[in-house]
């Protein structure tokens, strides 16, 4: 044991993956181990079994710590996954610890990775929002040093709020939701649609010379070089992003806002930006200063590590 405590075993249930890694109250220890996630719901215990067996091996693990795409209830049950279909009122919680024995945390994967980073040691934040940036928007959050998972676990589905009214079509079959506007895939979209307007020559050859080729990540790595019509891109998506933060911080106070997902790989391009945006839209509030944009600590690790130290506290100290 890496400091002398306990160790709780980290879950991802990705897409593509199932991957764990050993965590103390301090933070993951070692690295990651996977297996391919499989394709029948029956098989999905034995692979999350079988590397708790693996970590067991070397470690001594007290606890499991589950983080899933979502929407996971309180008592453990993933009610929907939108990567994995199977996964359907699954319930994951009562099924791992019948099959290992021992306590065990089920969170969707955003929610504990507001955990993580809020617990980072020697920068421990009580009020703190993760927002992170992929194909949509997710959000966790730390309100007065605890977890926020609302009355049926379902916070933080802040993607879905509206800041277009009677706008952009969204996956949720409503309109003008934030992450239509503002997720990675949306600066995709913002991309190609200036790259069809003749207004992006450099992101188009970015891409190889095919519009349907652009993608955020274009104009992201274009930005950091230093091109001028890709900055005004990222300037344009952090506005947007902007906007969506200016609402939370009104609802929430938060004094560190961490960006996560795979947009925030872009790393201080992208940080700079949103900071930049979201001081503008808070400059005119007097009462409260703006709060601190963090890129995330833990990148893809984040929510493994949360409902690994989720699972912890489940030992009792
Ligand atoms: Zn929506």
């Amino acid at each position: 044991m890496a400091d002398g405590g306990p160790l709780a075993l980290g879950y991802d249930i990705g897409g593509t993956n199932i991957r764990a890694i050993p965590v103390a109250s301090t933070g993951p220890v070692g690295e990651w181990t996977h297996v391919r996630r499989p394709d029948r719901p029956e098989l999905m215990l034995d692979a999350i079994v079988g590397l708790w067996r693996r970590a067991a091996e070397q470690h001594d693990i007290a606890a499991i710590g589950v983080g899933c795409a979502g929407v996971v209830d309180c008592s453990g049950v993933v009610r929907t996954s939108p990567n994995i279909a199977m996964l359907s009122h699954y319930p994951m919680r009562e099924l791992v610890a019948a099959a290992t024995g021992l306590p065990v945390a089920v969170d969707n994967d955003a929610t504990a990775a507001a955990w993580a980073e809020a617990s980072v040691p020697g920068r421990w934040v009580d009020n703190l929002a993760l927002v992170t940036f992929g194909t949509g928007i997710g959000g966790g959050f730390v309100l007065d040093g605890r977890l926020y998972r609302g009355a049926s676990g379902f916070a933080g589905e802040i993607g879905h709020m509206t800041v277009v009214a009677g706008g952009i079509l969204c996956v949720c079959r409503r309109r003008g939701c934030w992450e239509r506007y503002a997720s990675g895939s949306a600066l995709g979209h913002q991309a190609r649609d200036a790259v069809a307007a003749g207004r992006a020559p450099t992101v188009l050859a970015a891409a190889g010379g095919e519009t349907r080729a652009v993608q955020g990540e274009h104009v992201l790595r274009l930005a950091a070089a230093g091109d001028p019509v890709a900055e005004g891109l990222v300037a344009e998506h952090a506005r947007w992003i902007a906007l969506g933060l200016d609402s939370l911080a009104n609802l929430l106070d938060p004094s560190v806002f961490v960006l996560g997902g795979g947009v925030s790989e872009a790393g201080e391009t992208f940080r700079a930006a949103v900071e930049a945006a979201y001081h503008h839209a808070v400059v005119d509030r007097e009462a409260r200063g703006p709060a601190e944009i963090r890129l995330s600590q833990y990148g893809d690790r984040a929510g493994a590590v949360g409902a690994g130290l989720v699972a912890l506290d489940l030992l009792g100290g």
